[in-house]
């Protein structure tokens, strides 16, 4: 009898997310399934009150496993600005407060930056990205990717702070104004999952 495909869960409701992992991870395990959070019967989901990018995907990727049974893959990301002594880093996403706002998070950065001149404006994006395993083995992997703080919002794509950053090694266009293919050729995001698929085939293979 043919094995059952391997599933794999990735604790997110990130439909753009889901994709992306399953297109990476198809290079290096053909065959199997990412199921995100919509897919599994709900349960309690922690609190991300650790104070790295690792730690928070940790807790996700434990409570996954946890709840499911299926491997695990949790990530978690933000933006560290140089200025900001690394803020507003696992706050990214809430920095300006309730309820969730991209654009008062990206004023607030604005605001915050005001009098810091450009060769002073240096920040990365950080994606933390830990796998935790049935047999208790976890991996853990880590992308960034460098640029800096422009002075006003530019571009309609991505999401976030994309509207204000423009990455070293796509100088003169915010990562707002690249395709969606040219920002995971570059991005945290895409760093991290491109290193962890051969090392989870490696491991669940
Ligand atoms: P999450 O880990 O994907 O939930 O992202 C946390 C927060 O970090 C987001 O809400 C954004 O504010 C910021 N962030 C993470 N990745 C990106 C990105 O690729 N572009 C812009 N902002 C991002």
């Amino acid at each position: 009898m043919a094995d059952a495909p391997l599933r794999i869960h990735l604790a997110s409701r990130n439909a753009k997310k889901l994709a992306e992992m399953e297109r990476i991870l198809a290079e290096h395990l053909p065959g199997a399934t990412v199921v995100g959070l919509d897919d599994v019967p709900a349960y309690d989901e922690p609190v991300e009150d650790e104070p790295t990018f690792e730690g928070n995907a940790r807790l996700k990727a434990r409570a996954g496993l946890a709840a499911t049974g299926l491997p695990t893959v949790a990530d978690d990301s933000g933006l560290c600005v140089d200025a900001l002594n690394g803020m507003p880093g696992v706050l990214s996403a809430r920095w300006s407060g309730p309820p969730k706002s991209d654009e008062r998070n990206n004023e607030l950065l604005l605001a915050q930056l005001h009098d810091v001149p450009d060769e002073r404006r240096g920040a990365h994006f950080t994606c933390a990205v830990v796998a935790c395993l049935p047999d208790g083995r976890e991996v853990v992997v880590e992308g960034r990717m460098a640029g800096r703080v422009i002075r006003e919002v530019r571009g309609s794509g991505g999401f976030g702070y994309d509207v204000l950053f423009e990455a070293d090694e796509a100088p003169g266009v915010t990562t707002a104004e690249l395709s969606r293919d040219d920002k995971d050729a570059i991005s945290h995001r895409g760093h991290a999952l491109r290193e962890l698929a051969p090392r989870l085939a490696e491991v669940l293979g």
